[in-house]
């Protein structure tokens, strides 16, 4: 197959002029590493609540964004961000009500325990902070995660991150556990399995000479490709990691602030209480802040030996924009809405099950949806090559979703908090009509 810039030829010729000058530009300004979504990329140029808009003003039901997670520029957030960066933009090394406001805010949505909060710019440098205190509580330093895990770029957190592929080395400290995954594994049996995968790896690190620090989950597994139920399924993976002394840290980077429906956080689903649990995307609605939450007791000695200092993280301006976000999600009723609405969107793709056999699956908590394409329900075949022509023929329709898990067949559906019935009709509707395409 010809290949241009990455593009098979097929691809490259739906390019338009603009487009193909981006493309070259980008190529050699911003070098080999990037990807873009989609074989014929999108050049957005505007967005507004729901909606993206291109270049040529078509629009787009943004169902892929876990950032915008309140609309894209939201007023709220938009008017918060212009009053504070007009007054001043310092950083967390001068007294500031601002920061102080937000931290008490969003200590709030968390139980007593954990009670003191510290900012970054991302939800990566939230995890390597979480792993660097979870060490030093512990004295250990190995990590457990899930066989597709993904938590970010920096040196040792990319090295815990296994979705990366095999261009990125897991580290000597990590071991990884088979997901969760009730679909493969059943629903009746996940939770033991998981947690006797959880046994065996800190078993094995010790093995290795190895003392364990710490369980770090994505509160909805979304690389591992969106596993949600049955709900509490977490609780025996977490009561081992307890009894062997490792922390358990809550990755709620994607789960959290509201995603899963009528929970602030991911990880209350399940019914555990994390030691550590770690946050950014949606913080500040496109606003660079992410942030760590901890039981104070597991900080005390980090905090005794250690300074902190993030030059951005928590700045007066993220925490304005941040806690504008707050209030959107707690006084508009986004997480009932995203409970119900999220409800309605699941019972229309599982209508869509019930006549296309490639949907094997259909699962997810609120608005954070999986829906999984097989070749064949029984042997649950996975039905890969499909399932990048039902993205792309969704992106063609004006509907923006990706795909996630090993063999990348699961459709990884994340609309905004304030979807609408209306969306997820339109969404089912073109999804029906890419399905009827693929034939
Ligand atoms: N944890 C999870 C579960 C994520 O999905 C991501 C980002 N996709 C991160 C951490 C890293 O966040 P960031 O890109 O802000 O560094």
């Amino acid at each position: 197959m010809t290949m241009i810039n990455g593009f098979t030829a097929e691809d490259a010729a739906r390019l338009s002029e603009t487009e193909r000058a981006l493309i070259e530009r980008r190529a050699r300004v911003l070098g080999p590493a990037y990807r873009l979504f989609y074989e014929h990329p999108l050049h957005l140029v505007k967005g507004e609540g729901v909606w993206l808009y291109d270049a040529d003003g078509k629009r787009y039901l943004d169902a892929y964004n876990n950032v915008a997670s309140i609309g894209h520029c939201h007023p709220k957030v938009v008017e918060a961000l212009y009053e504070q960066a007009k007054v001043l933009n310092t950083h967390t090394r001068y007294l500031h009500e601002g920061i102080l406001d937000y931290a008490e805010k969003l200590l709030a949505t968390f139980p007593a325990e954990l009670d003191q909060v510290m900012f970054t710019c991302t939800g990566s440098e939230a995890n390597d902070l979480a792993l660097r205190i979870a060490r030093q509580y512990t004295g250990g330093t190995g990590l457990i995660v899930t066989q597709l895990a993904y938590h970010g770029v920096t040196d040792q957190i990319a090295a815990a991150s296994p979705s990366l592929g095999a261009g990125v080395p897991v580290g000597d400290f990590v071991r990884t556990v088979r997901a969760p995954d009730a679909y493969r594994l059943g629903a009746e049996n996940v939770a033991q399995i998981f947690a006797d995968d959880v046994r065996a790896a800190i078993a094995d690190l010790r093995r290795c000479g190895i003392k364990p620090a710490a369980l770090l989950l994505d509160g909805i597994f979304a690389s591992d490709g969106v596993l949600s139920d049955p709900a509490g399924f977490l609780q025996q993976a977490v009561a081992v990691a307890r009894e062997e002394g490792l922390l358990y840290i809550a990755d709620e980077v994607q789960s959290g602030f509201g995603r899963t429906g009528s929970h602030m956080w991911g990880y209350q689903r399940h019914g555990v209480q994390p030691d550590i649990v770690t946050m950014g995307k949606p913080m500040g609605n496109g606003q660079p802040i992410a942030g760590a939450v901890f039981r104070g007791e597991v900080l005390d000695a980090f905090g005794r030996t250690a300074r902190y200092f993030n030059t951005f993280g928590g700045n007066p301006v993220s925490c304005a924009a941040a806690n504008a976000v707050l209030d959107v999600i707690q006084g508009e009723g986004l997480m009932t809405n995203c409970a119900a609405v999220g409800e309605y969107f699941k019972a229309g793709l599982q209508g869509l099950a019930e006549r296309y056999p490639l949907i094997g699956d259909v699962r997810g908590a609120g608005l954070f949806v999986g829906v999984e394409l097989v070749t064949d329900r029984a042997s649950k075949a996975p039905a890969t090559e499909a399932t990048a022509r039902v993205v792309n023929g969704m992106r063609e329709r004006g509907v923006l979703i990706s795909s996630a898990g090993p063999a990348a067949n699961i459709l990884k559906i994340r609309p905004q908090l304030i979807f609408q019935r209306e969306h997820a009709d339109l969404f089912v509707q073109t999804l029906e009509a890419v399905l009827k395409s693929l034939n």
